[in-house]
């Protein structure tokens, strides 16, 4: 066996995977379009509107609001679902912090539970131990593209007459027994951020079939005004979240690309799961026989150190890095955050609740941590390669294993105690 990339030996992978973003003339043409119609702004342009309809259309949704982000998608569908002060909204722990951070602008409360421990979503059974006389909502996570058991939450968020929304930053076209997410719940949220499966650098999307609901959060993207009425007239609370022309131009491009690339994405994961469950101490996320489609935002996987001579997740994650894979390190757990810790959320809820004991903060959240410590991710463009390149990304993985006893001498004295 050959020796590590990270001591000096050869890289494992020399064919690079594909660059992302992924561009040809269909967005080179979709900015020159922009650029000549002197039309730059959502309001009297076309482009932004055409992408938000077809991209609900894609997702079997009647409505889309394309807005500024990810987050923004959040807090417009927080504030259209009227959820404020002294309100509590049930998220996971496991997650990136918008899905808590839009919660808190609302100034209600993000009570955070437990995620499952094989495809590290949110476990509905905890959800509904966690549910008060003041829950409003359910943000569920599809994570890394696996849809959450979206039968049980849709069952429990209305058996409990509270309102499931689907942070879907991860899963655009993942689909759950054969129909694609977002529209499970009252709202599905998206974010095209630079690392999403489509992208303008930035940008947003609620998706929703619930007209009310399309309403008010159409209302409260475009700074309160109402369809049809004079230009200044504001009739509730909204603020400027509008998605520029340019963006929507881009994303309408990248939208053509998004069922192939998913199809792509699936398969090559699926030859992961069925390579790497056969490395000792390795252990893929879980495919839910009820996800259909999953978008793999990421290829995530736990490693058990047993099986690598107890070197930490991070030496992991850098020796792979250096035999040419790329990859990551996981979301830490919501409720470690400095600002959960130090108090400082507390400052966005009313006196009241400020003063509460929020005893959820002291929940030991098992599965979260492993899945925060221990799991690795590759990014989603690497799944856009071809079959030989997953087979690269197991022989690596492979190398790693047979060699771990090097890196665990050499090993540099891992980061600060958790
Ligand atoms: C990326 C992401 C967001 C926020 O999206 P932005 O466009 O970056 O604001 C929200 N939730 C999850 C789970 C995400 O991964």
């Amino acid at each position: 066996m050959s020796e590590l990339a990270l001591l000096g030996g050869k890289k494992a992978k020399t064919k690079p995977f594909p660059l992302w973003p992924h561009f040809d003339d269909a967005e080179r043409k979709a900015l020159n379009d922009v650029l000549e119609s002197r039309v730059w702004w959502r309001t009297p342009g076309t482009k932004t509107l055409e992408f938000e309809q077809a991209f609900a259309r894609f997702h079997g949704s009647r409505h889309g609001i394309a807005v500024t982000n990810g987050t923004a998608a959040l807090e417009v569908t927080v504030a259209a679902l009227g959820i404020g002060q002294d309100d509590e909204v049930i998220v996971p722990d496991f997650t990136f912090v918008a899905t808590a951070s839009a919660v808190l602008f609302a100034n209600a409360l993000p009570v955070l539970v437990d995620v499952l421990p094989d495809t590290y979503c949110i476990d509905p059974k905890l959800v509904e131990a966690a549910i008060t006389s003041r829950t409003k909502a359910i943000i569920a996570v599809h994570m890394g593209g696996h849809p959450a058991d979206l039968d049980g939450l849709a069952d429990l968020a209305k058996r409990k007459g509270v309102a499931l929304i689907e942070d879907s930053s991860h899963a655009h076209a993942s689909e759950w027994r054969s129909r694609r997410i977002g529209t499970y719940g009252v709202a599905g949220t998206f974010s095209f951020q630079s690392s999403k499966l489509m992208t303008a650098g930035e940008g947003g999307m609620i998706i929703s079939n619930d007209d009310s609901f399309e309403r008010n959060a159409r209302s409260v993207h475009d700074c309160g005004r109402m369809p049809g009425e004079w230009f200044y007239s504001h009739f509730i609370y909204g603020s400027n979240y509008r998605l520029s022309e340019w963006q929507g131009a881009v994303l309408m491009a990248q939208l053509g690309r998004l069922d192939e690339q998913t199809r792509r994405r699936h398969q090559n994961a699926r030859v992961l799961d069925r390579e790497l469950s056969k490395i000792p101490g390795i252990t893929p996320q879980k495919l839910d026989e009820r996800c259909t489609r999953n978008g793999q935002y990421a290829y995530i996987f736990h490693v058990d150190k047993k099986d690598f001579a107890g070197i930490s997740t991070e030496r992991f994650i850098e020796a792979m890095n250096a035999e040419g894979i790329p990859n990551q390190a996981s979301y830490p757990p919501l409720h470690e955050l400095h600002m959960f810790r130090n108090g400082e959320y507390r400052k966005c809820l009313s006196e009241a609740a400020g003063k509460q004991e929020h005893r959820f903060l002291k929940d030991s959240f098992p599965n979260t941590r492993r899945a925060a410590w221990e799991t690795v991710w590759i990014p989603q463009p690497a799944l856009l390669g071809d079959e030989q390149d997953m087979h690269e990304i197991v022989a690596a993985i492979r190398k790693i294993q047979a060699n771990a006893r090097a890196l665990a001498v050499q090993g540099t004295p891992v980061h600060a105690a958790r």
